[in-house]
């Protein structure tokens, strides 16, 4: 009985011609999010990734991280045997038996088979394997509704089991969508945005603006440390820092007032452009927001848009702040964002 991991990826089966363009680039992607476990392999047999080599303690890290590469479906832990009825059997009841640690459950075995010379078909196999389940743990019944475990059996060139699958993040493998350059904030927003955008396959770059000494040591770490979140999920990243300090005291100095926050945005737009040119980004990315704050009225986009001349993406436009704090629990960025350092624009 070998045990491995498997990899279902989604969307990328619906590409046609360009498909081995994406399933290089996840596989990839892949590799390097298992490079902390030594000794993983990841391999491609029959259109799908299986994942080897993974010591059982790690299993379920391991697990975790896959989760969590944009163009990932749904990860299992699964059992490999070979295809007879006798070990299938053998691993189908410690399967369950683990599943339902001895207490009375529901279960339902489904069965696939792409090999058509087994010799029992689908419909068999999964009756007949559930028959010796319900003999051997008789405090277990059958739902084929609504089943608290449900044993998935597949017989391609090894019968492979498993009971759980674990939803992952979806999108496209990063590298497949370009690259963009994303204006991060401290706050909340701006690593949501770019999430968002990450995950439809775009590598992204990050642009931070500060003003030393008005913004602190921990203000720029609190940006690195979002970053980082990110980077599990995008990989490696290219964060920059760029000080604001001059620009801005020189519109304090001479700026009208009223304008100021938008002048402010205007020159990080200019020079976030900048460096998005001299990076081969196609866009930008910002997590501005209709009708959150006074400066994100149709009006200042308008202002900000005005002066770069590549398309700005706004995930967040249309979302709820409340929606956009479910996002950011969820992807992991929330309590760093709400610490308390003071950016640039609250100076
Ligand atoms: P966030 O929660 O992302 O800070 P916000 O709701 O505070 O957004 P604003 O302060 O109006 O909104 O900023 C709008 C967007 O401008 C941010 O989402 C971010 O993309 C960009 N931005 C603002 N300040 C900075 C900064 N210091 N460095 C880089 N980008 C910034
Ligand atoms: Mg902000």
């Amino acid at each position: 009985m070998e045990r491995t991991i498997l990899v279902r990826y989604g969307e990328i089966h619906l590409k046609g011609l360009n498909r081995p363009f994406f399933e290089r680039a996840l596989m990839n992607n892949l590799r390097d999010a298992l490079k902390p476990f030594v000794g993983a392999r990841v391999e491609r047999r029959d259109g799908r990734v299986y994942v080897e080599g993974v010591a059982r303690e790690d299993e379920k890290a391991a697990v975790d991280r896959l989760c969590r590469v944009f163009g990932v479906h749904s990860v299992s832990r699964v059992v490999g045997v070979d295809k007879d009825l006798d070990s299938i059997a053998a691993a189908a009841l410690d399967l369950i038996r683990e599943a339902a640690k001895e207490a009375p459950a529901t279960f339902k075995v489904r069965a696939r088979r792409s090999d058509k010379r087994f010799s029992l078909n689908s419909m068999e196999l999964a009756a007949e394997i559930g028959g010796r389940v319900l003999k051997a743990l008789p405090y277990l019944k059958v739902d084929v509704h609504r089943p608290q475990i449900m044993l998935d059996i597949e017989i391609r060139e090894r019968a492979y089991l498993y009971t759980d699958a674990k939803k992952a993040v979806g999108g496209m493998p990063v590298g497949t969508g370009g690259r963009a350059m994303l204006l991060l904030s401290g706050g909340i927003d701006s690593p949501v945005a770019g999430y968002m955008i990450a995950r439809r396959g775009v590598a992204v770059d990050c642009v931070h603006f500060e003003s030393v000494p008005y913004t602190s040591g921990q203000a720029r770490q609190k940006v690195i440390d979002l970053a980082t979140i990110m980077a599990g999920y995008c990989g490696p990243m290219r964060l920059h820092i760029v000080s604001f300090t001059e620009i801005q005291q020189k519109l304090y100095e001479d700026g009208p007032p009223p304008l100021l926050t938008i002048l402010m945005r205007r020159f990080m737009m200019r020079i976030a452009e900048r460096l998005a040119k001299k990076r081969r980004c196609g866009a930008l990315i910002t997590g501005e927001n209709l009708g959150q704050v006074a400066s994100q009225t149709m009006d200042s986009l308008n202002a900000t848009n005005a002066v770069v001349s590549i398309p700005v993406f706004r995930p967040l436009i249309g979302f709820d702040k409340g929606e956009i704090m479910d996002r950011a629990r969820q992807i992991g960025t929330y309590e760093t964002s709400i610490l308390p350092y003071d950016d640039c624009c609250s100076v």
